[in-house]
This record gives structure tokens, C-alpha cells and sequence, in this order.
């Protein structure tokens, strides 16, 4: 039977990193999937496997303009995550949250789709709460270098639950800690791909400030797995709810992984901190655990030898590609 076109699954940022591991189990799962992205960060060889499949669509669009498509469920991605990328255009990340969040919610209430937020660790800033729960409210400068993602993601979660709170319509909010694995870029710019590039290149590994610093890192499937099963909740279900890995690492642990596991001999060298580094961060997953059934399996070894493979691989075919540091 014809399958109605308001079946479709909307995916922003679909070809970046993260949205294009949504798109792939979605489309493998037989939904219809609309693949919405402006390609600021995002890569068509993300998504290139699915080019030619029947229930897979691409769009090439900015979600800062509104979308008039048919929807069932919307999972908003498009955001720049790294650091350095976020940080390119400030102005056009804050809209990218902000008028993408207005943008894709009007397209939720016009259509009655689900619609899921990816939303951030970020949200708690340099948390006074170790580790992070839910109702921590964060600790955030509203105005450095950071604040154009870290406002922008919050600004996000307030039009979400006030569309919740003024339309009663069934909202998601994950909040997303550091996730890695195959399909970042390796000029990403953020901690791990950079380390692997770098190890594997030879090239010095850059610790920014004096590494003790902590992250708390999820591998992509496992993060992947916990998104899905959040969209598939009962409207009572909201969040926002933590997905990350709790087992903490400092920058200097990392380090020591990626090099034993890669066999490099870089050396480390040691760069100014950024300004508002978060120094801590750890996710509480207990709600996660209790409402989703879901906690991540892959640990952080296993995790970089597949991620490593890949650049590996990345590093053979454009020997030129390499790491965007401070
Ligand atoms: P990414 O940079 O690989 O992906 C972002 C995608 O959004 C890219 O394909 C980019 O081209 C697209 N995009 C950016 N601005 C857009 C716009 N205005 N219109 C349309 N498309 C646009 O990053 P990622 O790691 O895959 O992150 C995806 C989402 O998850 C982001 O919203 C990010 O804030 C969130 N998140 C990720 C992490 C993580 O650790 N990976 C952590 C917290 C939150
Ligand atoms: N970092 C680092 N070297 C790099 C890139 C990042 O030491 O080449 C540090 C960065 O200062 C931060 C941590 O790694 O303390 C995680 O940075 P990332 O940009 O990956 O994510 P975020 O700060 O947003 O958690």
C-alpha cells in the first residue's frame, strides 16, 4: 500500500556527523527520510551510500529559513558542534539554534510531527554540579566566545518546551555529551578527532592548557541507539534527558589511549586553553536509564581503535587531510 507522504522523517543536519548516522538507520528501518542540511559542516560522503535509495531524499537547505515539507517526526541536528566551526560565524550559529529550533517547531505544529531536539552538554556551561543531572541549570558566560552555541542550544530548549507548554505538542530534548566515532572530519577541530589525526600523522598531539581538564566520551553507535529510543517514547516523555558515556578521562588520559592504540610517536605539545573551557564534565545517565532502558556499551579503547580506522583510511586517500588546532 501507498505509504502517505506525512510519513516522512525529517533529519536537519543530516549529513554531518551524527544526523547521518540517523539517516542511515532510519532509512535501513524503511522510513522516508528527508536529509536537510546547508553542508556548513556537513559531508556528502556521509550520506553517499544512500544516495539512490527509494525512502532516502536530500535537501540542500538552511533550516534559518522555513521548511515546507510533510513531516511525521523531525530530528533537528543542524548545528555546527565543534568549537572552532561554531565559532566561524557566531552570528549564524545563534540563528541556526534559534531560528532553526522556531523554524523546524512551526513545521512540527503544522504537520503534528514528533519532533527531537539535539541539545548539549554544553547546556550546564562550566557545571557547579559533578557529575551533571538534569536539573542542574547550568553555569553559563552569556556573552565569550562560547555563548553563540551555549545561548543558542538553551534559547533551543526554552522554544521547546514553551511550544510544549503553549501547543501541547510532543517535544524531545536529548542533551548530548561528547560523542566520536567514524565520519568526523578530520579538521572537526574537536578533541578526539583531532588527537587520532595527529597520532596517526606523527604530528604533534595539542593539549590546550595543562591537560587535566576532563571529558566524559560516548561512542557514535551507542549514542545513536539512545536517540532513537527517545523519539520512540510516549508523548508524556519530554526530557531533557543526558545521553552520554559517564567513564571520565582527562585530556592527558586521552592522549595516552590514542597514542598507545595508534603506535604513534607524536609527542604532546602544549597550547593556550580557550577561554571558558569547561575543566569538568560528566553525565548522570540514571534518567536515561530509567526511561529508555538505555546506557552505552563500547569502551573508550574500543571505541578509538574503530574511530582510528577509519582515519586511517581517510589519511590513505587524502594523505594532504589533517587535524584544525588552536
Ligand atoms: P556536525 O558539524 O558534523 O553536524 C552538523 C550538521 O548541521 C552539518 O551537516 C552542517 O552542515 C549542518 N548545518 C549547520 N548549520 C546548518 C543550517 N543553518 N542549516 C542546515 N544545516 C546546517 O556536528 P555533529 O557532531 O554531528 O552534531 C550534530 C548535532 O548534535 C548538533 O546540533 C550538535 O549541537 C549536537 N551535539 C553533538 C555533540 C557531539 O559530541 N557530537 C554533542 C552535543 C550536541
Ligand atoms: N582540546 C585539546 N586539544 C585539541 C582540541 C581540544 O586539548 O586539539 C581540549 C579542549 O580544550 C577541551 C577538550 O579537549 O578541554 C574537549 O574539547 P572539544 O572541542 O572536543 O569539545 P568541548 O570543549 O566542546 O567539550
Amino acid at each position: 500500500m501507498k505509504k502517505h507522504p506525512q510519513q516522512s522523517v525529517v533529519v536537519t543536519g543530516g549529513a554531518g556527523f551524527l544526523g547521518s548516522y540517523i539517516c542511515e538507520r532510519l532509512v535501513d528501518s524503511g522510513s522516508d527520510v528527508i536529509c536537510v542540511d546547508n553542508f556548513f559542516t556537513g559531508n556528502k560522503d556521509n550520506i553517499s551510500h544512500l544516495i539512490g535509495r527509494t525512502n532516502f531524499e536530500l535537501l540542500r537547505h538552511d533550516v534559518t529559513f522555513p521548511l515546507y515539507v510533510e513531516a511525521s517526526k523531525i530530528f533537528n541536528f543542524a548545528c555546527p558542534a565543534s568549537p572552532i566551526h561554531y565559532q566561524f560565524d557566531p552570528v549564524q550559529t545563534t540563528k541556526t539554534s534559534v531560528h532553526g529550533a522556531i523554524n523546524m517547531l512551526g513545521l512540527a505544529k503544522r504537520t503534528k510531527a514528533k519532533i527531537l531536539q539535539a541539545s548539549t552538554s554544553e547546556i550546564y556551561g562550566d557545571p557547579l554540579e559533578h557529575p551533571q543531572r538534569e536539573e542542574h541549570w547550568g553555569n553559563v558566560n552569556p556573552i565569550g566566545p562560547r555563548s553563540c552555541y551555549d545561548e543558542g542550544k538553551r534559547c533551543a530548549e526554552t522554544l521547546f518546551f514553551d511550544y510544549r507548554r503553549q501547543f501541547d505538542m510532543p517535544i524531545k530534548v536529548v542533551r548530548i555529551f561528547n560523542t566520536y566515532g567514524p565520519r568526523m572530519r578530520p579538521d572537526d577541530g574537536r578533541v578526539v578527532s583531532n588527537f587520532i589525526v595527529q597520532a596517526l600523522r606523527g604530528d604533534p598531539i595539542t593539549i590546550y592548557g595543562d591537560g587535566m581538564q576532563t571529558r566524559s566520551f560516548c561512542y557514535v553507535d551507542d549514542l545513536i541507539d539512545g536517540i532513537l529510543a527517545m523519539m520512540e517514547t510516549g508523548d508524556d516523555v519530554t526530557g531533557p534527558v543526558n545521553l552520554g558515556n559517564p567513564n571520565e578521562f582527562t585530556m592527558l588520559e586521552l592522549a595516552e589511549v590514542i597514542i598507545a592504540e595508534t603506535g604513534s610517536k607524536s609527542r604532546l605539545e602544549f597550547r593556550p586553553l580557550p577561554q571558558d573551557d569547561p575543566k569538568q564534565r560528566k553525565p548522570d545517565i540514571s534518567l536515561a536509564k530509567g526511561t529508555l532502558g538505555w546506557e552505552p556499551k563500547t569502551p573508550l579503547r574500543e571505541g578509538i581503535r574503530k574511530t582510528a580506522a577509519y582515519f586511517e583510511k581517510v589519511l590513505e586517500d587524502n594523505p594532504e587531510a589533517s587535524a584544525y588546532s588552536l
